[in-house]
């Protein structure tokens, strides 16, 4: 691999935060915004856990044009006043280049989902901003293109790039996905970008998440994205793979320990 030009960009601090290959962050929230009242009472929850960030799809990339597709614009306006009354750091999935005006000002973290990573106008785009961009692996995609996909924003201006492993199509379907556990140790090889695992569309299975979390951290990951829900079976979307409150702060438990093992 010798087609990268920026393996020495990486790391960078927002809103007092640091995100670098030394740092560890947690993102939790649920996987789209129903209400305000539910976002705004697992924000509350997640801050009393000492957790920063939240998440929450305004918009959503859904297989089926039958499911639920996002609050859009009001969903925007959710996370917004969330984001401001709590002090929380707001991440939300952008799906399109013509939302950028407006998701630019509404959410802090603009999220790549995986159906986008090779969409390569949309990254340029998303070079002329200022806000961090979480950079999800497409889910057939090679590390190889993941970390040039990334470049696409660095290259149109923008160095605040985390990426986020989220599990990879293989012939396995009893998980969701697969996590690729081996992309955590191949980027820090080869990058010094940030690198974040998400156990939830990786597995799609509430059970492993906690297991998968810690082989993350283990494996030296920057940070965790999990699907959170004070009452997961009831949520509109991604049900089986949102955790409750009480096992997220389970799942939170030994995250030093880990992390200085594998330090
Ligand atoms: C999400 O995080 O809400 C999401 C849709 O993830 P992915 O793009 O990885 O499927
Ligand atoms: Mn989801």
């Amino acid at each position: 691999m010798s087609s990268f030009k920026y393996e020495e960009i990486g790391g960078f601090t927002f809103k007092g935060v640091e995100f670098s290959q030394d740092s560890f962050n947690v993102i939790a929230g649920p996987c789209t915004i129903e209400n305000y009242q539910d976002l705004k009472e697992i924000a509350l929850q997640l801050q009393s856990m000492g957790i920063n960030l939240f998440r929450g799809g305004a918009y959503k990339m859904r297989t089926s044009p039958y499911s639920f597709q996002g609050l859009g614009k009001k969903g925007l306006e959710y996370i917004k006043k969330v984001s401001l009354e709590t002090g929380m750091i707001s991440v939300s999935e952008i799906v399109s280049k013509e939302d950028l005006p407006l998701m630019q000002d509404y959410v802090d973290i603009l999220q790549v989902g995986t159906r986008n990573m090779y969409n390569f106008r949309l990254l340029s785009a998303l070079g002329e901003v200022k806000n961090p961009i979480l950079l999800k692996r497409g889910m057939s995609s090679t590390i190889e293109e993941w970390l040039l996909a990334a470049e696409h924003i660095i290259q149109a201006g923008n160095p605040r790039v985390i990426l986020c492993e989220r599990g990879i199509r293989t012939f396995e379907n009893y998980t969701r996905n697969t996590l690729d556990i081996s992309a955590v140790c191949a980027v820090k090889q080869l990058s010094k970008l940030p690198i974040i695992v998400d156990p939830s569309h990786s597995s799609g299975r509430r059970e492993m998440i906690k297991s998968l979390s810690w082989a993350a951290v283990a494996a030296g990951a920057n940070g965790l994205m999990i699907e959170t829900h004070f009452c997961p079976d009831e949520t509109v979307c991604d049900s089986r793979q949102t955790v409750t409150l009480e096992l997220l702060r389970e799942i939170l438990k030994p995250i030093d320990q880990l992390r200085s093992a594998w330090k």
